[in-house]
């Protein structure tokens, strides 16, 4: 039994639930012999030709309609194949952004040339997405972005810089905010999203390590990059109210309580043999499961709102502090409880598990929107400020 299967507080209907055997069935034979290891790497894990076979299943875009290459299923559909992917440390690094932000703004804001672009090309697995929202500067005070799309005859000219591009060096496109209009201190206003093919001239990528050693975030410099006006997603200015409600796709999902999962289920495989039981660590568990529990309702429930067309930005910003409280939590009292047992008894897969969680743990509160950020906005909607 995994740590999935006992977070029932809240059911998923019947009809979507149904998919979570197959789709177990199918994960467990493709990622058989990856170790945990680098499964706990989660949705950071990359491979584009993963990404084709779950699109050959129909499992991306499953929320997409038909006519445009979706699945036509209903938001709680991908909330099962999301967590499976989780629970098994699939590496879904390369669709991710599309299939979870990208496609659905285009499908919202996009026009039909757009729509028929670029979302069956997501749902095929051929067409991946970067988010280019923060700049040196401007990571928290999105508002205050720089980068700028200068109108002219053949669109936009778009000059500036993006940082922590997550997996820019391997998609094709992103979807930039940037300035098109106004000045940086006009706040909200002037500020739209652009479409950039990341191949055009005048595109620079530089990836960044981090502190595990892996390269999966980017800097991104625009130099004179022309774009067609065909790049501009929505209205021009509306770019502000259409990233805050991306950013509530972005926050309430199951992988801001599953970034931990891998490394929680490994702990909990060796607390069940006879050398790893102790009362202690029997205590961790029940405190694990009865947080998890009940965040995973909280967020099956924003999913609902989200479903229903609303914009559930404190709710979504409060199951992403709460997520990531408890999946920094994780590593550190699985190594209190490691670090005080007999170093022979301790499985030398678990520790390297361990380490990678350990080491990848303090991005969690800050890709997406730092703690201290969503702290003051769920503040600001209790009326506390
Ligand atoms: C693994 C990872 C992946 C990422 N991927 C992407 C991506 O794909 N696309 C993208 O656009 N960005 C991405 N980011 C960037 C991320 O969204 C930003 O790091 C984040 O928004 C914070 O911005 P910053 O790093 O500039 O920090 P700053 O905004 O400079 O903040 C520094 C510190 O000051 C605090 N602070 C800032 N302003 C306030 C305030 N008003 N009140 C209280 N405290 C404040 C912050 O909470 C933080 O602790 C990624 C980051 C990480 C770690």
């Amino acid at each position: 039994m995994s740590t999935l299967d006992s977070l029932t507080l809240t059911r998923i209907p019947a009809q979507d639930e149904a998919l979570r055997a197959e789709v177990r069935a199918f994960l467990a034979e493709a990622t058989r012999d990856i170790p945990a290891h680098i499964r706990a790497r989660s949705w950071s894990g990359y491979s584009t030709e993963f990404s084709r076979r779950l699109a050959a299943k129909g499992w991306l875009g499953v929320t997409l309609p038909q006519e445009y290459g979706g699945g036509g299923r209903s938001a709680f559909t991908r909330y099962v194949l999301v967590e499976e992917f989780l629970n098994f440390g699939a590496p879904v690094g390369s669709h991710w952004i599309a299939d979870r932000q990208s496609a659905p703004l285009i499908l919202k804001f996009g026009t039909e040339a757009q729509k028929q672009f670029y979302i069956p090309r997501v749902c095929r697995g051929e067409a991946f997405f970067c988010i280019g929202m923060s700049e040196p500067n401007s990571g928290s005070d999105l508002a205050s972005v720089k980068t700028r799309a200068t109108p002219n005859d053949q669109g936009f000219v778009l000059n500036g810089q993006k940082i922590w591009t997550t997996n820019a060096h391997h998609c094709q496109y992103m979807i930039a905010l940037v300035r098109t209009s106004g000045t940086p201190e006009d706040r909200h206003k002037g500020l739209s999203q652009v479409i950039v093919d990341l191949s055009l001239p005048g595109v620079t990528v530089r990836p960044i390590e981090d502190l595990s050693g892996d390269s999966h975030f980017c800097e991104v410099f625009f130099d004179n990059v022309q774009l067609g006006a065909d790049a501009l997603i929505g209205a021009e200015g509306q770019g502000w109210e259409q990233v805050t409600a991306e950013l509530a796709f972005e926050r309430s999902g199951p992988e801001r309580l599953y970034s931990s999962i891998v490394l929680f289920d490994q702990w909990l495989q060796y607390v069940r043999t006879p050398e790893g039981r102790t009362d202690s660590a029997r205590q961790l568990a029940g405190k694990v499961l009865t947080q998890l529990a009940p965040l995973r309702a909280m967020s099956v429930s924003v999913q609902e709102k989200l479903t229903q067309g609303a914009s559930p930005i404190v709710e979504a910003a409060l199951v992403k502090e709460l997520g990531t409280t408890l999946e920094q939590m994780i590593p550190a009292a699985i190594a209190e409880d490691l670090f005080s047992r007999d170093a022979e008894d301790v499985p030398v897969e678990l520790l390297q598990t361990l380490k990678y969680v350990t080491e990848a743990s303090p991005s969690f509160s800050l890709r997406g929107g730092t703690r201290d950020i969503l702290r003051g906005m769920i503040a600001r909607g209790l009326g506390l400020r």
